[in-house]
């Protein structure tokens, strides 16, 4: 599971880029403005289980209600109720009344800055206690939510599930260790931005990505399958074959079959199967009888795995060069020009391989 780290320059390189590109994209909030730490409390609190757009609006009502910690020790917990009404879990609600009257008595209205100091507090676990020290007091303290955890998974590819006690002490150690020890707040923040954005649970956006060069998921076609789900469901495995053919500056593609899954969709020439045993063999006799190409394929340039919900496939693709195209495009085949693909209505496989194909044989 465990692989080899980032060494010192490539750990100060993804850093770099992460952080630059949090200056650049990271969305406007209201509790960035100035970074107060009873700002930075509520708002982590509603986001557990919600997304910014959802916990916006009660964020902002409960601000206007109650603009400090003095406030909300001081009221009626009707009104809190009230103003937590719509977010669910009411228990956090009144955790926030024990940890604001706690502060108020005896921390003489402040927050503490350590961690160790506010894992005392009521309803605040590892995880909210690193992001209130280092998003509101930048303390180099580690954050692990479910973004943080997809982007470390993938970027280190490791495949067990996150879930597994070893998979999370490991990806605690990551994210402590990854902080450059002056840019907590933007950094922790950065890699959360980058998972709830970018590197999203399905369709991430990889070639927006700051980090890519660093990421031995999208290096090794592996980002749909990490992280792995929870233990216990073991999904059938199935196996698929590409052709990728290409002549002068156009892919040929054709169309999936009406009542197949993903009907309607374009895909290259390819076979599926359950086992992996003769599958090149079976698309060479596919692209003869289907395609009148008669070749005999080298060695796969690309393999990904996808999971859909019932199975996964491993995807291997094969190149195959055309000095002439052959067979004309039709209905069901189409010869496209490299640059007009991004038009066309592609599997999510396909459309991942794509982003890697064009980053190594644009010309
Ligand atoms: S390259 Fe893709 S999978 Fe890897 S961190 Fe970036 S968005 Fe996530």
């Amino acid at each position: 599971m465990k692989q080899r780290d980032l060494n010192a320059n490539e750990l100060e390189d993804l850093q770099q880029s992460l952080l630059k590109w949090f200056k650049e994209h990271q969305r406007k909030l209201p509790w960035r403005e100035n970074y107060e730490p009873y700002q930075v409390w509520i708002s982590e609190i509603m986001l557990q289980q919600t997304q910014v757009k959802t916990m916006l609006p009660f964020y902002r009502r409960w601000m206007e209600a109650l603009p400090g910690i003095r406030e909300v020790a001081e009221a009626d917990e009707e009104l809190l109720i009230k103003l937590w009404e719509g977010l669910g879990y009411y228990r956090r609600v009144r955790n926030i009344r024990k940890t604001a009257e706690m502060i108020c008595n005896e921390y003489g209205g402040q927050f503490p800055e350590q961690v160790a100091e506010l894992l005392k507090l009521p309803g605040i676990g590892r995880y909210t206690a690193g992001a209130i020290a280092s998003i509101a007091f930048n303390q180099p303290a580690p954050i692990l939510d479910g973004n943080v955890t997809r982007v470390l998974c993938r970027v280190r590819k490791i495949e067990d599930p996150p879930q597994l006690g070893d998979v999370g002490k490991e990806l605690w150690r990551l994210a402590e260790a990854w902080i450059p020890k002056e840019e907590a707040r933007n950094f922790n923040q950065a890699l959360m931005e980058l998972g709830a954005t970018v590197c999203l649970p399905s369709s991430p956006n990889c070639l927006l990505c700051p980090i890519r060069q660093h990421c031995l998921a999208f290096e090794l076609g592996k980002v749909e399958a990490i992280p792995a789900s929870k233990p216990g469901k073991v999904p059938r495995q199935r196996y698929r074959a590409c052709a990728v053919i290409r002549c002068n500056k156009k892919l040929l593609f054709s169309k999936r079959l009406e009542n197949s899954l993903l009907e309607g969709l374009w895909e290259f020439p390819s076979v599926e199967s359950d086992t992996k045993k003769k599958l090149k063999g079976t698309l060479e006799e596919h692209l003869e009888r289907n395609y009148g190409i008669k070749v005999t394929l080298g060695k796969e340039i690309h393999q990904l795995e996808h999971r859909y919900t019932n199975f996964k496939t491993r995807v291997g693709f094969y190149p195959v060069t055309l000095e002439v195209p052959g067979k004309k495009s039709n209905e069901t085949t189409s010869w496209v020009e490299i640059p007009k693909i991004e038009d066309l209505a592609l599997p999510r496989p396909y459309r991942r391989f794509i982003e890697w194909y064009l980053e190594q044989f644009r010309n």
